[in-house]
């Protein structure tokens, strides 16, 4: 019972618009874990809507109205950019936030030990009152203090989608109970996440950017997990971990070009998962962000399963990434410096 893996599929047929990368048919695959060898150790979680109260301890009520507002004219855009929302987008921003909530809640109660939330729309570059980069509702920022009224305090965010979660910063940048930490492909959307935002007030320090360049690759995200985010980890003592997992940095993915294979994505997933067994008796949740190849999408959350199952990625369909990788260890020298981790 305690190994096994809580996950919930929220595919939100109707929040669809012709041509968008984020869409439907990212899900068509889903199937797929149920047909793996790991089905036994998945635990399938009806989601509900998210109560309003657990929505509005993030987002205003006066955001969710006009989010509300703006979904009931659909289809259209929200935000001058390619977020858009259609007549059954408010539904399923509730729904998507409220599977985020129930697999954390799974995990949190000991039906399972470690969860997968697979919804859309995705949250993390939602603010408290800005929709962007496809996302309406924050998920992840709103489990995560769902999970601190529960009384797990110290939370660990870490976004390992290609895109800085700007929306995510900003809602904790100031909060020194959640630690916020970003890897993601430097100068591309949103065009936020340098490394010298840091947090700021009394949470000066909780925010860990590690922007990186194309064709970074799995290497550089060995040395990341070992040489800066375990580490950070450590001395933060999370009570529970909580993963932004974008597969748009896969390097067949058509949105950017980080470069991780699905053997990569699976190594840090072990990593994490270690991480999580030490840190915090294994409490680690995943919540679908990005990732926009509707095949490759599937092979990468499958990664990310094993690694959470204790098993053997079977085969990397997709093998390693075509290009050399870049070197970034002054990146990681820097922010050892930075952020304490290594003496000047
Ligand atoms: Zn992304």
């Amino acid at each position: 019972m305690k190994n096994l893996i809580a996950y919930t599929v929220v595919s939100s047929p109707e929040h669809n618009l012709a041509g968008h990368p984020e869409n439907p048919r990212r899900f068509q695959h889903f199937s797929r874990l149920a047909d793996s060898p790991l089905s036994e150790k998945l635990l399938r979680i009806e989601p509900q809507v998210a109560p309003m109260p657990v929505v509005t301890a993030i987002h205003p009520q006066s955001y969710v109205s006009a989010l509300e507002q703006a979904a009931s004219q659909g289809p259209g855009f929200l935000d001058h950019g390619d977020t858009y929302v259609t007549t059954a987008s408010y539904q399923a921003a509730l729904e998507a936030a409220g599977g985020a909530i129930e697999v954390v809640q799974a995990v949190i109660e000991g039906q399972a030990r470690s969860g997968f939330a697979l919804i859309r729309p995705p949250g993390h570059h939602t603010s408290a009152t800005r929709p962007s980069g496809f996302c309406l509702l924050n998920n992840i920022a709103i489990a995560a203090r769902y999970v601190q009224s529960l009384g797990y305090k110290r939370v660990m965010i870490f976004d390992f989608d290609v895109h800085h979660g700007n929306g995510t910063q900003d809602l904790f940048e100031k909060d020194p109970s959640i630690l916020y930490i970003s890897t993601h492909q430097y100068g591309i959307y949103p065009g936020t996440g340098s490394i010298h935002e840091t947090g700021s007030g009394e949470g000066s320090g909780s925010v860990v950017n590690i922007p990186l360049p194309a064709r970074a690759g799995d290497q550089a995200f060995n040395a990341i997990t070992d040489q800066l985010i375990e580490p950070i980890a450590k001395r933060f003592q999370p009570d529970i971990l909580l993963i932004s997992a974008g597969f748009d940095a896969h390097w067949n993915d058509p949105l950017a070009s980080l470069q991780l294979s699905t053997t990569g994505y699976n190594q840090l997933g072990t990593s994490l998962f270690l991480m999580a067994e030490e840190l915090c008796e294994g409490k680690i949740v995943y919540f679908l962000e990005g990732g926009y190849d509707p095949d490759d999408l599937w092979d990468n959350v499958l990664a990310i399963l094993y690694s959470l199952a204790k098993e053997s990625l079977p085969v990397d369909r997709l093998g390693s990434a075509p290009f050399p990788e870049e070197s970034i260890d002054h990146i990681v020298e820097t922010l050892q410096i930075l952020h304490g981790i290594k003496p000047l």
